[in-house]
């Protein structure tokens, strides 16, 4: 038999939640996973295999995890894989010469991504992890952002809850059914059920890294600030 393959394993914080986890870098057959992905151009196929690979390498279950949570794990992975020098190609429509490409190409360092946490926009009250919504004086739901969306959107919701309250009783998830949960859902004010569609679609804290780049051309560099990096793997 032949001999087994020790792989290294790392351990990182992950920014919002504050868990320590553990990863290893991808193997061969991982790492296909991502190019036949990238191959088919198919967001959902990309956004597939990135799950596949954060919950094979980290163990982490990616349907209760803060976006950017998510794309720190998978950075975290893809440096300890590959290099931690990504190299990207990106827009660019301040070109000096006429004859110049509308792409260039320039590279991020993943050891140098910050996250800015601090929100001034956040529309929604935080405790803890998550964030409450009121339903009116008394009640309230509190929520979690959550990266993963089921096609159901009530089961979307589900996952993101962290409690129901009324007045100082706390109705943890665990206590509550799910058919319950619809059923408290469909019953919601309106206004409410669009402050809830406005908290899913809400992008919270963000990954952020500067991208340095160089025009072939006209040796122009380049150097911006970019959020969000998940669009660099497409
Ligand atoms: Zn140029």
């Amino acid at each position: 038999m032949l001999p087994k393959i020790n792989i290294p394993k790392y351990s990182t914080t992950l920014p919002i939640s504050g868990k320590v986890i553990e990863y290893r870098p991808y193997i061969v057959k991982e790492q296909n996973i991502l190019k036949y992905a990238a191959q088919s151009g198919e967001e959902s196929d990309i956004e597939d295999a990135i799950k596949q690979i954060i919950g094979n390498c980290s163990g982490v279950d990616v349907s209760d995890i803060h976006p950017t949570d998510f794309e720190w794990i998978f950075l975290k992975i893809h440096a300890c894989s590959e290099s931690n020098i990504v190299e990207v190609i990106y827009p660019v429509e301040d070109c000096a010469e006429l004859q110049c490409p509308s792409y260039v190409s320039g590279y991020f360092d993943i050891n140098e991504v910050t996250v800015i946490k601090q929100d001034k926009a956040n529309p929604f009250k935080s405790r803890g992890n998550g964030f409450i919504i009121p339903v009116d004086d008394n009640i309230g739901m509190h929520l979690k952002k959550i990266v993963v969306f089921d096609e159901n959107d009530y089961q979307t919701l589900y996952n993101a809850l962290i409690s129901i309250y009324d007045g100082d009783k706390i109705f943890p998830k665990s206590s509550i059914d799910y058919n319950e949960f619809i059923d408290f859902i469909d019953n919601l004010p309106k206004p409410v059920s669009e402050q809830l569609k406005q908290f899913m679609e809400y992008v919270g804290p963000t990954i952020q890294c500067n991208v340095n780049g160089k025009c072939d051309v006209c040796g122009k560099v380049f150097y911006q600030q970019v959020e969000g990096l998940k669009d660099f793997f497409v």
